[in-house]
């Protein structure tokens, strides 16, 4: 179909032949998944993914998308939810399944992949694992170690909840039109049980955006609200460190002190 790429909707649409298919041979589709694609556009993962499965189920926002796709693919094959993703009810969609869960993939628009990460994480529950391409420096923040410039608030509550993979490195001139940065795919599986478990998972959230509110202060100033000088020695943390040279245990450790 003729389509002019709207900027609003972050539309960069994958082309490379060979890209698509390491993307879908990592994401690994068997026939009876339900899965859902974020995001489906011209159908660029949307037509290999149809190949291998049974059935799928895109959530796509752009309305000339969506009647093209009602006249394109076949009924059966495809369920199509004109959504925003970011108010899409994933978790509704998952009691459809046997095992009350989705598999969840996508080549995200950058512009709101940030919101789209903890709407998911808000479902966790419904969810078997998700492979999502974003941009590059996002992924590298997902995965990041304790004590980096791109450890922050985003690695602590993905990693709290996610085993992560950084997968592939994909080039501009993977897509039509070309984004200006560089993307990566990432693989995300839920933590069967929690590493280190929060007793009150909001005091963890509302910590951890604390400490990295301000990220070149010490904790001494960013937890002041939380912890005074005894409370750091009870918890064996030194006040004088910053957010990011705090593992997600560490976190953890302070938010369930207070609990
Ligand atoms: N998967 C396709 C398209 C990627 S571009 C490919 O790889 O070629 C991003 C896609 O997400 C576009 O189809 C865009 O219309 C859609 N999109 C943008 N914002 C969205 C939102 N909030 N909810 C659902 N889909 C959205």
């Amino acid at each position: 179909m003729k389509h002019i790429a709207k900027k609003r909707f972050g539309q960069n649409f994958l082309t490379d032949q060979g890209v698509i298919h390491s993307l879908v041979e990592a994401i690994s589709p068997e026939e009876n998944d339900l899965m859902v694609e974020i995001g489906p556009g011209l159908g660029a993962l949307t037509q290999p993914l149809m190949k291998k499965l049974n059935h799928l189920h895109v959530v796509e926002i752009d309305r000339d998308i969506i009647s093209w796709m009602e006249s394109f693919y076949p009924k059966d094959k495809i369920t199509i939810h004109n959504s925003d993703a970011l108010k899409f009810n994933f978790a509704e969609l998952a009691k459809m399944s046997k095992k009350n869960k989705i598999r969840v993939t996508g080549n995200l628009p950058y512009n709101i992949s940030t919101p789209i990460l903890f709407h998911l994480l808000n479902n966790i529950e419904s969810i078997i694992d998700m492979h999502f391409m974003l941009q590059k420096e996002v992924v590298e923040r997902m995965v990041a170690e304790p004590s980096t410039s791109e450890y922050g608030r985003l690695s602590v509550m993905l990693q709290y909840q996610l085993k992560m993979e950084y997968l592939i490195t994909v080039p501009p001139e993977a897509f039509d039109p070309a984004p200006k940065v560089e993307s990566a795919f990432v693989r995300c599986i839920p933590h069967k049980t929690l590493p280190h478990p929060a007793k009150n998972e909001a005091l963890f959230a509302k910590i951890v955006t604390s400490a990295f509110g301000q990220r070149r202060k010490t904790l001494r100033n960013t937890l002041k609200e939380y912890l005074d000088d005894d409370g750091f020695t009870n918890v064996g943390i030194d006040s004088q460190l910053r957010a990011e040279n705090l593992s997600v245990e560490q976190f953890v450790s302070i938010a369930n002190f207070l609990a």
